[in-house]
């Protein structure tokens, strides 16, 4: 039986949201949302498309999970509490199973943090997926990119590098059992770090989200800043998955150059950041891999030298990607 846009919305996506903020959600012409005095609204959206952010033989309910996952992402790095998102849908054919899967895997994620889907668009085409994601925080604190001072120390969340050796295991089919497993669940089902990202609202500099890769991520967080930083290698928490399946080389070309973490790459004051990580209520770790500087630089150092990677990170417009 073929689907057709109004039964694909009504079977798949009209769903009762649980949350009494949203007035009128799916199925009129706009949804309406309430809002409250003193709170900042936070907005971000991010699409995903077959081929380049996932591979084609891509599960259908990771597709899903993963889509809302690097929207959630942004809005942790905001140290926002997220609320409400739309989806815009282009989809190649109107398969049953597919649909299933895809908004099990949305839904699955929507629920743990109450998110409800209010709206969006379907659309015959290539399998494109864009989110948009709504949530607030409560008074005029929010995480910015532009707050890292001179001195302050840099951290980073989970362990970066493991998310591109999962898209590596997963396109070049490496066979390695329950390591192989782990690393590819890195990829596809990243765990937006929200819980962390609303601790640190308060008491970081400066917040984003490792998405292209860490060392890139960093740069145009020091950017922002107007300052420098030196990363230092040696202080990269190891992934035991990856040293059980790659040469540490490579390993470490993941960690500072694969992109798709997810993870929160943050600046804290130096004289405040060890009462800030122990105080801290963690679900993953969270390592302290630099120092913020004066200049603009941001260097790499292994063994106290100067250490350079093969490439810099993911760049939709590159030359070469
Ligand atoms: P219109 O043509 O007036 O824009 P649509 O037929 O596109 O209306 O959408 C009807 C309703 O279904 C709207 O409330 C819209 O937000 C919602 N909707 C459409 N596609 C999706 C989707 N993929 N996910 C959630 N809501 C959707
Ligand atoms: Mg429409």
């Amino acid at each position: 039986m073929s689907l057709g846009e109004f039964d694909i919305i009504a079977r798949y996506f009209a769903r009762k949201s649980g949350r009494s903020d949203v007035l009128l959600g799916v199925g009129d012409d706009a949804a309406v949302l309430d809002t409250h005095a003193g709170r900042k609204l936070v907005v971000a959206m991010d699409t995903v498309v077959e081929g380049v952010h996932f591979p084609p033989e891509t599960d259908a309910a990771d597709i899903g999970y993963r889509a809302l996952a690097v929207n959630l992402s942004d809005i942790a790095a905001m140290g926002a509490e997220p609320a409400w998102m739309t989806l815009s849908l282009s989809l190649p054919r109107a398969s049953e199973q597919w649909l299933n899967g895809f908004a099990g895997g949305l839904f699955e994620l929507a629920d743990d943090y109450k998110v409800a889907l209010v709206g969006g668009d379907t659309v015959r085409g290539p399998l494109v997926i864009t989110v948009q994601i709504a949530g607030w925080v409560e008074s005029d604190a929010w995480l910015t990119r532009s707050g890292a001072r001179p001195g302050d120390l840099l951290f980073v969340s989970g362990i970066p590098g493991e998310a591109a050796a999962g898209l590596a295991v997963i396109q070049r089919r490496i066979l390695g059992g329950e390591a192989a497993a782990f690393l590819r669940h890195r990829f596809l089902r990243p765990r937006p770090r929200i819980e962390l990202g609303r601790q640190l609202r308060t008491v970081a500099t400066a917040a984003m989200d490792v998405s292209d890769g860490l060392l890139t991520d960093l740069k145009k967080l020091c950017a922002a800043s107007g300052v420098g930083a030196q990363l230092n290698v040696d202080l990269l928490p190891e992934s035991a998955a990856m040293r059980e399946l790659f040469e540490a080389e490579d390993g470490l070309q993941y960690a500072l150059a694969g992109g798709d973490d997810y993870e929160l790459l943050f600046t804290l004051p130096a004289d405040r950041a060890a009462a800030v990580v122990s105080s801290l209520q963690l679900q993953q770790r969270v390592t302290q891999i630099g120092v913020i500087t004066a200049d603009t630089d941001v260097v790499c150092l292994r063994n106290g030298q100067p250490f350079r990677i093969k490439r810099a990170g993911y760049d939709h417009f590159a030359a070469g990607q």
